[in-house]
């Protein structure tokens, strides 16, 4: 079998200020980025031997378009030196609308990265202002407009639904605007909302909720429609692309149980069946790296179920299903033959199909996926 070429994740952990949704871990000294820099710099040059080589590097956040373009560069002249990146590798990179420029994008393609991914969420103000985001719809068009004229041509843009407040039609508005600048691809995410986060208090002091069950699925179903007829393959539960050749090949790595390497704080690393995390606070990533040590958290060896849940789980959420040989090969399991009386009463309600060696899942299926994983 032909060896994999795994991902690079490559995690800024700094946000100048906090949307109300969000519960990744970022901070706002942006003071600190030189000296984070410096330690990245040595986590990249410790896993110099630990992987072949990458086809895919993602840059994300946090928000990365906080750093400036010198920084950037910096970061690739190490990924440069300790690793083998492919020709054709595809080089993305997350951006916040309200902090980009022509000149900046181009300085961006200058160094290789050949796709972004925007942050644009909506393009009502009233739903940025609800999620706290720090930008207008208004720098999100100029934004879009920005990376066209620097020369992106693989743009990717993410949206949120299921806001309180907003009704089907206004969410169908927000997606036609999208549609209507043409991005190569589009995620939409339903809210969520952490305990911890400043929206969630809200939501519990107001008294709001999010969408039910039923109104999650008309949703679903209205934003796969919507977008299809824009022309969109989706082709897993939250993202969409105009192309197949523009589905993201680093997030379906993750998927597919390709390897990776992640760097920064909190990021995810897996290869052989193994996953392990960094820790998350940027304090201690620092100091751990300032003595020498690797600031890893935690390493898991995946046991067989391990490995065949998450396959189940990750592939029944995407619309090429699992592939049952590549499935076998993996997991050491013949699916079919495993769970051949459930798998027919799925295919009997329509949740799944089996295809050329794949089992899918259907719309239906789809919109219950992380159901369905637990059969
Ligand atoms: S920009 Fe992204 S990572 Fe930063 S607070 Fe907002 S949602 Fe979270």
């Amino acid at each position: 079998m032909k060896e994999e070429q795994a991902g690079l994740y490559i995690h800024i952990p700094f946000c100048l200020s906090k949307c109300g949704y969000c519960s990744f871990y970022s901070i706002k000294s942006v003071d600190l980025i030189p000296e984070y820099i410096a330690a990245l710099k040595k986590e990249i040059k410790y896993y110099r031997n630990a992987f072949s080589s990458f086809d895919t590097v993602y840059i994300g956040g946090g928000t990365p378009s906080l750093l400036n373009a010198q920084q950037l560069a910096e970061i690739f002249v190490s990924i440069n030196k300790y690793y083998k990146i492919d020709d054709r590798a595809e080089i993305t990179m997350e951006v916040n609308p309200g902090d980009v420029s022509v000149e900046y994008f181009q300085a961006l393609r200058s160094l290789g990265i050949n796709r972004l991914n925007i942050g644009i969420q909506s393009f009502n103000d009233n739903v940025l202002r609800f999620l706290e985001r720090r930008h207008s719809s208004r720098d999100a068009i100029a934004a879009i407009e920005a990376a066209r004229a620097a020369g992106f041509d693989n743009l990717g843009i993410d949206l949120i639904y299921g806001v309180h407040g907003v009704s089907i039609n206004s969410w169908k508005n927000t997606l036609r605007k999208a549609v209507s600048y043409k991005p190569e691809h589009i995620s939409c995410y339903q809210l969520s909302l952490g305990d911890k986060t400043p929206l969630y208090k809200k939501y519990s002091l107001e008294g709001w909720q999010l969408p039910d069950e039923k109104t999650e699925l008309k949703l679903f179903l209205k934003t796969a429609e919507e977008l299809e007829d824009g022309g969109y393959i989706q082709y897993e539960v939250s993202n969409f692309a105009r192309f197949d050749k523009f589905k993201s090949r680093h997030n379906q790595k993750y998927w597919q149980h390709v390897p990776y390497l992640g760097l920064g704080p909190a990021a995810n690393s897996f290869l052989n069946n193994k996953r392990w995390w960094n820790k998350a606070a940027v304090k201690t990533y620092l100091n751990e790296i300032a003595q020498g040590k690797t600031p890893v958290e935690e390493t898991e060896t995946l046991s067989s179920e391990q490995m065949q849940l998450e396959a189940l789980f990750l592939g029944l959420r995407t619309k090429e299903g699992i592939d049952l040989k590549l499935y076998k090969t993996k997991c050491g399991i013949d699916l079919l033959a495993q769970k051949r009386k459930i798998i027919d009463e799925l295919i009997k309600n329509k949740l799944v199909e089996l295809k050329k060696g794949f089992l899918r899942p259907t719309r239906a299926g789809m919109a219950i996926a992380d159901s369905l994983a637990l059969i």
